[in-house]
């Protein structure tokens, strides 16, 4: 059987060289449905790189990436978006100005895009979904609130709610705790644990604490090879992982 094909994600000697730094060197990786998977390493280890090749916005020099069967890495960013692929990057790219219930409109599928969408009479299907996707993401208070006057983290939040409301079956986020008090990075846990159901969810995180909380599984990154994959005891009591990362 060619178990390969179960994944939602398979990354197979994936490898990207920077004028001859292998930033990523031959990395294997797989993500099932439903797992919410974690992956740690020092700065430099290659860790945004990643999400860079997974989500096209970087070409690997070789090596395959298989997203429900089929292969990324000759589709340009926006094909990867369409298949099913969503990714949060470290700093929220929100329309400032608009509200959070426009932000989360312009972000529905087949939407209307910025102009289009302020004239447009909202759709119950449409004003429903955004509603579920507001109280998601804890914001259903705030639908009329401008986003620019949201606390950083109710930002974040938006943020993955543009996405979610696009219903990705992967999900990637890059540092989504950075900058967060500490109550939004509980409720930003519980957040993770409840979208990942259904999806895989692939986030980047320094803070071990939260790791730790949400984590099913822990990928250790470091020089761009994998040091350790596991659940957190594992990583954590993992000599390797200790010497050059826990240990500091
Ligand atoms: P991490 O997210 O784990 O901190 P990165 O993936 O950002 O690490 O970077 C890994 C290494 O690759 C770093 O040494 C970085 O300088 C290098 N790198 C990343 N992107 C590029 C690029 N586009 N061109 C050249 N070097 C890059
Ligand atoms: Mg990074």
């Amino acid at each position: 059987m060619d178990s390969n094909t179960d994944f939602t994600l398979a990354i197979e000697d994936l490898t990207v060289s920077f004028d001859g730094f292998k930033a990523v060197d031959s990395l294997n990786f797989y993500l099932d449905e439903n797992e919410l998977h974690v992956v740690i390493g020092p700065n430099g280890a290659g860790k945004t790189t990643v999400l860079d090749l997974i989500c096209g916005k970087t070409k690997s020099t070789s090596g395959s990436i298989k997203f429900l069967n089929k292969e990324l890495t000759k589709m340009s960013e926006h094909q990867i978006v369409n298949e099913g692929v969503g990714r949060k990057f470290q700093t929220p790219s929100i329309y400032e100005n608009l509200s959070v219930l426009e932000n989360l409109e312009i972000s529905y599928p087949h939407g209307r895009g910025v102009y289009g969408s302020l004239m447009f009479k909202r759709s119950d299907e449409v004003l429903s979904k955004i509603k579920e996707i507001a109280n998601e993401i804890m914001l259903q208070d705030d639908l009329e609130t401008e986003a620019g006057l949201l606390s950083h983290g109710q930002k974040q939040w938006l943020e993955i709610g543009m996405l979610l409301i696009q219903d990705p079956q992967l999900l990637m986020l890059d540092e989504p705790v950075a900058g967060m008090s500490v109550k939004e990075r509980e409720q930003t846990a519980d957040l993770l644990k409840k979208i990942c159901k259904g999806r895989s969810v692939l986030v980047i995180e320094h803070d071990m604490e939260f790791v730790e909380r949400i984590a099913h599984k822990v990928t250790v990154l470091h020089q761009g090879k994998i040091l350790a994959t596991g659940n957190m005891e594992e990583v954590q009591k993992d000599p390797k992982v200790i010497e050059v990362y826990l240990g500091h």
